[in-house]
């Protein structure tokens, strides 16, 4: 170990959040292209365009801390875009979308769990122009949360055959397999 201290911590979560968002610079255009509502290709897009802000910060950082911001490798973005991709093998149409909500707010998560982390740790270390950059950055992971959580309401509904609750959507199931069994179906049972 060579330097066992929280800067050295610091500096060693600033590269992998370096190497986890040059990831998402490269995975975000596919996921746009996949994408199948127009409202969510918009939003990848609109969030690539900050992602590549927050390489930026990310290298002001770095150049601030007079270190290189490479030399990590981010295997946890790099299994949750991974996994990412698969569902663009595996679905299509609107459950298309809905996968890839569901993986792209993973990848919020993960961010906006790594950004409190080393604002936390700036803070500390008495960087406040470093802490306001990367709580620049938590924001905008925060704000692309909540939009991707309002995007998947109707995206999950229409997903789900345009129904927008499951016990609609139950009825809705059972009416169109012409079962007439509608009336004596025990609840919580499925069609
Ligand atoms: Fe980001
Ligand atoms: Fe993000």
């Amino acid at each position: 170990m060579s330097d066992n201290s929280l800067k050295q911590l610091y500096i060693a979560e600033l590269k992998d959040l370096y190497n986890a968002e040059t990831q998402l610079v490269k995975a975000l255009p596919k996921m746009a292209k996949a994408a199948t509502s127009e409202e969510l290709k918009a939003g990848f897009e609109e969030h690539l365009e900050q992602t590549k802000g927050h390489v930026q910060r990310l290298e002001q950082i770095f150049q601030s801390l007079d270190e290189s911001p490479k030399g990590k490798k981010c295997a946890a973005m790099e299994g949750l875009v991974k996994e990412g991709s698969e569902v663009m093998d595996e679905f299509e149409d609107a459950v298309l979308d809905a996968a890839l909500i569901s993986a792209a707010q993973r990848v919020e998560h993960y961010e906006i769990a790594g950004y409190g982390t080393v604002i936390a740790f700036a803070e500390l270390l008495g960087e406040s122009e470093q802490q306001s950059l990367l709580s620049e950055t938590l924001e905008e992971e925060k704000e692309t949360d909540e939009k991707l959580t309002e995007l998947s309401k109707e995206i999950n509904a229409e997903a789900n055959g345009g129904e927008e609750s499951s016990a609609e959507g139950e009825e809705e199931a059972a009416d169109s397999n012409n079962r007439q069994r509608i009336g004596r179906r025990k609840p919580g049972r499925a069609a």
